[in-house]
């Protein structure tokens, strides 16, 4: 399989524009066109994970964090990153992050661990307004299936669990063609008037121009007319959810729960409210950003990690704050990776890392 195939399959998944304006998410070393061996999948790219990859015969490795994240300007094998991208070039492996991208959809890491925690109808906590947009078109009614179709399949009409969304409206257009034309109905220099459908869907703004070209291929007219419309609308992606437990707990029985679920060596939280907990935000890596958002969600605890000192107080009573650690709260990104590239390549030689990437240790 070429490595595109695979980037283009994980883009579906999470798309590049979702990221954050920070991350450095997508391929980063690696030519597309290069045939891949075996896939090795892990939070973090590391050196001892890429000595894994050349044992197990994988040419890519595909990490949550990116190994590079700002420029490099010196190839001198001083730092750790230095030295990763050397060996991955050296060797000829492709590495691919999936970072705040995967961070930002639905069913990414957030979910997960929502599930594990037994943490019903989440939603996103901070939505993310601005990738979606809607296009129109007109068409014949005779051929209004096959450009509807066409439109699928490039990608536009899903919305959560359901795909292939679209609205139609039976209606007429007029056109008259100059001299220069050859209308598909209709003769040229004489006003036609056509039974057509307009056709309203959905698409991520990112695959605007496939949808384009999918359009233009599949409708017959030899100007098609469509409309592309921006909207505000920020249905499924974002950072961080919030959702409830099937059943309110105490607080420490909820911490206890939390640490068992996630395999955590330490919860580090703020003082307890004496409430139960039933409302639970989550934000997996980094999240102390959504504090006020969690607070407004109506959340009873926020579990994430990398809270500073002074980033405790703002919990001010409002919340119990817990922090998890960052590779506690992230662990459930490779299995998750792993069970969605297994899905759609069942075939696929694809590993998990046995490396335990954590930099962060516990003296208990
Ligand atoms: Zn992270």
């Amino acid at each position: 399989m070429k490595l595109q195939q695979i980037c283009s399959f994980l883009e579906t998944i999470a798309p590049l524009s979702y990221q954050e304006d920070y991350d450095n998410s997508g391929l980063i070393t690696g030519s597309p066109e290069m045939e891949i061996t075996g896939a090795l999948i892990s939070l973090d790219c590391l050196e001892p994970v890429l000595d894994e990859a050349i044992r197990l015969g994988c040419n890519l490795v595909i990490s949550h964090h990116p190994i590079v994240f700002k420029g490099l300007k010196k190839f001198n094998k001083r730092t750790y990153v230095e030295r990763v991208v050397m060996k991955a070039i050296k060797h000829d492996i492709a590495l691919y992050a999936i970072h705040t991208n995967f961070d930002n959809v639905l069913n990414g890491v957030n979910a997960r661990i929502c599930e594990k925690l037994g943490v019903k109808d989440f939603t996103i906590l901070s939505p993310k307004g601005g990738l979606l947009k809607k296009l129109v078109t007109f068409c014949p009614s005779a051929h209004a299936d096959i450009v509807r179709n066409a439109l699928f399949e490039a990608g536009a009409g899903s919305i959560g669990n359901y795909s292939e969304c679209s609205y139609n409206t039976e209606g007429f257009g007029t056109f008259k063609g100059t001299e220069n034309t050859n209308p598909f109905v209709g003769e040229k220099g004489v006003q036609h008037r056509e039974a057509e459908v307009r056709i309203e869907t959905i698409y991520p703004a990112v695959i605007e121009r496939q949808l384009i070209v999918a359009l233009l291929q599949a409708h017959p007219y030899e100007e098609v007319a469509y409309d592309l419309y921006p909207l505000t609308n920020s249905f499924e992606t974002g950072s961080g959810m919030v959702g409830n437990l099937s059943e309110e707990m105490d607080e420490l029985s909820f911490l206890q729960l939390l640490k068992e679920r996630l395999n955590a060596k330490v919860v580090r939280h703020t003082a307890l409210r004496g409430k139960r907990v039933r409302r639970v935000a989550v934000c997996g890596g980094s999240g102390s950003f959504l504090l006020q958002r969690a607070i407004a969600s109506g959340a009873d605890v926020f579990v994430t990690a990398d809270f500073k000192y002074h980033e405790f107080f703002d919990a001010d009573g409002k919340i119990i704050i817990s922090d998890v650690g960052h590779f506690e709260s992230e662990q459930f990104t490779q299995e998750l990776l792993f069970e969605i590239i297994t899905k759609k390549f069942p075939n696929f030689a694809l590993h998990l890392t046995s490396i335990h990437t954590n930099p962060i240790n516990y003296l208990i």
